[in-house]
């Protein structure tokens, strides 16, 4: 039995944060204005205050101008969308992110799907538009989405590569799961080499005899939001393990791995916190500077 080597996240986020600010001087520098996003919270979730004011200050340590724009919870879908209309023609905005869930009242209820196919492809430094998860499929990304895009980061910078073996990703949401899938499914490198070619294998809520088909795996990802799941039997001994979630129990954050068993049995884990999570504003950092890059030429 040997422990697994614990991929440390907080230090690979912190070494890109690092290139991405030298970067973003460099275009400063070269004469363009700061790379700016501008991050859009509707309503008052405690959650997403804290994850709007985390984005702010990794941009300002970066030097990128991050803006946030509130709106009340009952501000509606016209107001919203209005904003973001505002937004797309801003020149001076080039990365635009509305900070998801959007909340629900008992007047309102946003159409999520409408906001989202509203802003502007080039802007979209989330990679949720349809343009850019269309792009993905094709092997010829504009942005690569933020969590997926850490994970390839945190693996090729950790000497790990699982091109041409067995991956399982567990959930399949259109932030995560699917895009971490279709990454890992493309024949090229366009999504990073340290993931392509791999043989995927999509799991979720109705996946039978979920531990037989994680087990099969060299390398599993999970990103379900259930604490402690994935348990040490349905881990190959010697697997990479990612773990992408992120919940509260009681005081304390859990993934969705058991980590101590998992650690086991893995020959590398994430943990959380200080695994993934760290590398998802980063590289939404990233983003925002292409994202301004692409927009300079235009
Ligand atoms: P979603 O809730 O959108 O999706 C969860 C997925 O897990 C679904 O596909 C669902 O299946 C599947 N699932 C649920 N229960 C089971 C089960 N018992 N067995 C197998 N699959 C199951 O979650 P997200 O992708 O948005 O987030 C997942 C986790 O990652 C959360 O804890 C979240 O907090 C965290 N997260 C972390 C980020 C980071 O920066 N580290 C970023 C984003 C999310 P089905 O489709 O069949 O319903």
């Amino acid at each position: 039995n040997m422990t697994a080597v614990i991929l440390d996240g907080k230090q690979v986020a912190a070494e890109i944060r690092a290139e991405t600010a030298k970067e973003v001087a460099d275009f400063v520098a070269g004469g363009a204005p700061p790379p700016c996003l501008t991050a859009v919270l509707v309503g008052e979730d405690p959650a997403s205050q804290v994850y709007v004011r985390n984005k702010a200050r990794a941009c300002e340590k970066a030097g990128i101008d991050g803006r946030t724009h509130r709106l009340p919870a009952d501000a509606g879908q016209d107001e919203l969308m209005a904003l973001i209309a505002e937004l797309n023609t801003d020149t001076n905005v080039n990365g635009i992110l509305v900070q998801l869930p959007l909340p629900t009242t008992d007047a309102v209820r946003y159409d999520e799907r409408e906001i989202l196919d509203a802003i502007d492809p080039l802007k979209d430094v989330d990679a949720f538009s349809p343009v850019n998860v269309g792009l993905l499929m094709q092997g010829r990304p504009r942005f690569l989405p933020c969590t997926p895009h850490g994970i390839v980061q945190l693996l090729g910078r950790s000497n790990l590569s699982v091109a041409g073996k067995k991956v399982c990703v567990v959930g399949r949401s259109d932030i995560v799961g699917k895009p971490m899938a279709m990454m890992l499914a493309q024949k090229t490198g366009a999504c990073g080499p340290e993931v392509a070619n791999a043989t995927v294998t999509l799991a979720h809520s109705r996946t039978a005899d979920l531990a037989s088909v994680c087990r099969d795996a060299d390398c599993l990802i999970a990103a379900v939001g259930r604490p402690e799941m994935i348990t040490a039997d349905m881990i190959k001994p010697g697997a990479i393990v990612i773990d992408v979630g992120i919940n509260r129990v009681g005081d304390k954050l859990v993934g969705d791995v058991a980590f101590d068993q998992a650690k086991e049995v893995a020959s590398a884990i994430t943990p959380v916190p200080g695994g993934v999570g760290p590398l998802t504003i980063a590289m939404l950092l990233h983003n925002t500077l292409a994202a301004a890059k692409l927009q300079s030429g235009r």
